[in-house]
């Protein structure tokens, strides 16, 4: 059995710590950038799930200098921990959109900030050209850097469902681009999209399992007021998920990663606010304390059913 510290899965914490020798922080940024998916470019509708801040719903103000939006995040994180360093994360819409100058300033400037040992740039797949590639290549050789892509599901007809805008060989050709650079990868999955069935997230999980990728980030679907989701879910009610059968789900999912592959996150982190469905998932704390005690109910690791699972 494997286990990473306390725990029966390998934390995004306790890489980072391992890796910094001390706890590391994400802060998250709003660089002002936008998306070929809401702009007009690709489409104005956006990804049906995708909230108003492109899902950087954490990030101070986009009007703010990063400098500025960092030392307002930091200082709160500053009350509780008196010492840390931080990973800069330019979370909200699509971070490798706009001129090759622009990035270059605001990735040079977050990661010149103090006790910076890293950045993290959420991106989509079709917006990693040659030269974003060759810059995201130069940071990597500067700081540590990862690269979060948005796939949510590997089946075709759901993505055309969710509006994601992009072909499977889009993402793969991004990955391979990507890992022949040296760069980290970090993969987005989301779980409860409606049509899919278990099985089907789970052939999602086999799929990015298989890749070389260096994380994944486990999302509940979480319903948001004012997005083409709401709207569909009010014409087309699909079922959400019950507390427990998401446990369960999550760790069927951790159970089909090999050890290797970090587990950024294993819930899901929307506006409260705003939050139609799951209601219960407002309660983070409740969500996590469970799936650590199914874990353990189950005898349960990551990569417990790697090497020979396969969902039919
Ligand atoms: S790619 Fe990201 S920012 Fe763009 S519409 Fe989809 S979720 Fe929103």
């Amino acid at each position: 059995m494997y286990r990473w510290d306390d725990k029966p899965y390998y934390s995004l914490n306790y890489y980072l710590r391992q890796k910094f020798g001390e706890k590391v922080f994400k802060i998250s940024l709003d660089g002002g950038f936008t998306c070929p998916n809401r702009d007009g470019t690709l489409s104005k509708k956006g990804c049906i799930f995708c909230s108003g801040r492109g899902s950087g719903d954490f990030a101070p103000s986009a009007v703010l200098p990063i400098t500025e939006q960092f030392h307002q995040s930091r200082t709160l994180l500053i009350d509780k921990w008196k010492s840390g360093k931080y990973i800069a994360y330019f979370q909200a819409f699509t971070n490798t959109y706009a001129p090759i100058d622009v990035l270059r300033k605001k990735y040079e400037e977050a990661i010149s900030l103090p006790d910076v040992v890293g950045i993290a740039i959420a991106t989509r797949p079709d917006c990693l050209s040659q030269p974003v590639l060759d810059l995201l290549e130069e940071i990597n050789k500067k700081t540590y850097l990862w690269v979060e892509l948005g796939l949510q599901t590997m089946h075709e007809d759901t993505a055309s469902l969710i509006q994601r805008g992009y072909p499977l060989s889009c993402f793969e050709e991004a990955v391979s681009n990507l890992s022949k650079r040296n760069i980290d990868t970090v993969v987005h999955l989301i779980l409860g999209l409606p049509g899919e069935s278990k099985n089907d997230m789970l052939l999602s999980v086999q799929y990015v399992s298989k890749q070389p990728i260096q994380g994944v980030k486990l999302h509940l679907l979480h319903i948001i007021k004012n997005t083409p989701l709401y709207d569909y879910y009010l014409k087309k009610p699909f079922h959400v998920f019950t507390m427990n059968e998401y446990i369960d789900l999550v760790i069927d999912c951790i159970e089909l990663l090999p050890p290797h592959i970090v587990i950024h996150r294993i819930t899901g982190d929307g506006p409260k606010a705003l939050l139609i469905a799951p209601l219960w998932s407002k309660n983070k704390k409740a969500v996590l304390n469970g799936i650590h005690k199914r874990f353990k109910e189950r005898n349960a690791w990551q990569g417990k059913l790697y090497s020979f699972s396969c969902p039919k």
